[in-house]
């Protein structure tokens, strides 16, 4: 099987490489925290918040909420550009579920986020259940001016994990949802999934990552599932029902996964990192920074595996 380009360090497809191949040059993402809601937060709703999820709502910079659309931007922008001497950037928009508000006020976020210095494109997260039917010309239209990637919390595509998780959606919503937005809107489109979870079997991560083969899908985010302060999952780890993975186990996964993932599948990353330290509770390796990927890849190399060498 022919590799695309491998970097000496590690033998998988990382989401810089698709990047740079995509723009043309290096290229990151800023962070924003704007939508304030999702569905399984909704007062008096039927769903219940997932398992995992504090109350930011996996915002990476949940202080900045009160900041307007443009301030967070030109911070977050001007503080990666400093540091990694970019010139270019994606608006992520990150925390909670951004389709689940107004057209108008979507496409309002969209054109402030696009009009700022640098800003080549758009990273909307959502769930596989918030795509109404009003939101596809958005997205359809905003990508065919601009780039445009939905990242989709599909998490797992076993239904008994799931539930687990208590996501309020199954695996074939997550399908469906990836199909519809191919079909619908042409977007490009990243997965995150989650390793770790508890009665996951290697049959199973196999057939994750064949599916995902199967998907039109460009990339993939991996997370281990980890313990965080006032969270449902902190409750059921304190009863011990459930036990979070060490890096070396949660690291031969991911490794199996990766092994049987299309090397044309680009990894927007290997390992979560817990953005508010003190709300971690378990593992305390989610507390560090590089060593988790570092690790990963470390694996990688002493085992001569390649991303897709079984795919
Ligand atoms: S993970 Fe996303 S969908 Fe789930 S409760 Fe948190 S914000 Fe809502």
């Amino acid at each position: 099987m022919v590799l695309p380009m491998s970097p000496p360090s590690a033998c998988y497809y990382p989401i810089s490489r698709y990047y740079r191949e995509r723009f043309g040059e290096k290229v990151y993402k800023v962070s924003v925290s704007i939508a304030e809601s999702c569905p399984n937060r909704q007062p008096n709703g039927k769903l219940l918040p997932c398992v995992f999820c504090d109350e930011w709502g996996s915002a990476a910079y949940h202080l900045e909420r009160d900041r307007d659309l443009e301030t967070q931007i030109r911070v977050n922008r001007d503080r990666i550009a400093r540091r990694y001497r970019a010139n270019r950037f994606l608006v992520y928009f990150q925390s909670y579920t951004n389709t689940f508000d107004r057209v108008a006020r979507l496409q309002e976020r969209f054109d402030i986020a696009l009009a700022q210095e640098g800003v080549c494109g758009l990273v909307v997260g959502t769930r596989p259940d918030c795509l109404p039917a009003r939101v596809m010309p958005l997205l359809r239209e905003t990508h065919e001016r601009d780039y445009v990637m939905v990242e989709l919390g599909v998490q797992s595509f076993n239904d008994d994990q799931l539930l687990f998780l208590q996501r309020g959606h199954d695996a074939a919503c997550s399908v469906r949802a990836i199909e519809r937005l191919h079909q619908e809107t042409g977007v490009d489109i990243g997965v995150h999934l989650m390793c770790g979870l508890p009665g996951e079997s290697e049959a199973q991560i196999i057939e994750a990552a064949r599916m995902v083969n199967s998907l039109p899908v460009s990339n993939v985010k991996l997370h281990n599932l980890h313990v965080l302060k006032n969270t449902p999952l902190e409750s059921l780890y304190r009863q011990g029902e459930f036990q979070p993975l060490e890096l070396e186990e949660y690291s031969r996964r991911v490794v199996l996964f990766l092994q049987h993932l299309s090397p044309h599948i680009a990894v927007q990353r290997l390992a979560a990192v817990a953005s508010r330290w003190d709300e971690l509770i378990a593992p305390a390796w989610t507390r560090e920074k590089l060593r988790p990927s570092n690790y990963i890849e470390q694996q990688l190399i002493e085992s001569g595996v390649c991303q897709g060498q079984l795919g």
